[in-house]
């Protein structure tokens, strides 16, 4: 048994974001094993170099992979080293929310491109529904790491219970709106 060590860096900057290492009996690292991993942490795995091409500002991070005995990642045991990029798993990064803390909405924020959608529409508490105007608190909460999507909140539905009635309101809304999940 060994680890699959990766290790996050910034382009351009060698500076360590962060590290994870995790169990594999994978001799060589494979991309939707270490996609899956990065993904519980908000990370967002990209396309091998090769396979798409895409803008190097699109994909901030270069994620170091590789199998290694040692939990720490000392001494790179027989795999190749991967180089693949990497970005933050929200589309609204940069604008200071990923913290998770409490912020005022500005009139940039009420035009950005929230969930892919144009003009700020998709701006809203995801509990709730109430579309933020500028001055409203609002909270960006990872959900990732506990299995769920990640999730605006506004003022009046946060609390410290937010992540379970999150939790809540999706298992719920899968059961009563039954036909949204129909892939048939
Ligand atoms: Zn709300």
């Amino acid at each position: 048994m060994a680890w699959t060590i990766v290790r996050l860096e910034r382009v351009d900057d060698a500076g360590v974001v962060a590290q994870y290492a995790k169990r594999s009996k994978l001799g060589d690292p494979r991309w939707d094993f270490v996609s899956e991993l990065l993904a519980k942490e908000g990370y967002e795995l990209g396309p091998i170099v090769g396979m798409v091409t895409r803008p190097k500002t699109e994909w901030p991070f270069t994620a170091y992979i590789y199998t290694s005995l040692a939990k720490d990642g000392q001494g790179r045991s027989g795999s190749q080293l991967h180089r693949w990029p990497v970005r933050m798993a929200s589309e609204e990064e940069g604008i200071g929310f990923l913290d998770q803390k409490r912020h005022v909405a500005t009139q940039e924020d009420c035009k950005l491109p929230w969930g892919g959608r144009r003009g700020g529409k998709n701006f809203r508490c995801y509990l709730c529904g109430h579309r933020f105007k500028a001055g409203d608190g609002c909270r960006w909460v990872l959900g990732t790491k506990s299995g769920v999507m990640n999730f605006l909140i506004c003022d009046d539905c946060d609390g410290p219970d937010v992540m379970e009635r999150w939790k809540t309101q999706i298992i719920e809304a899968g059961e009563r709106f039954w036909w949204n999940n129909y892939d048939g």
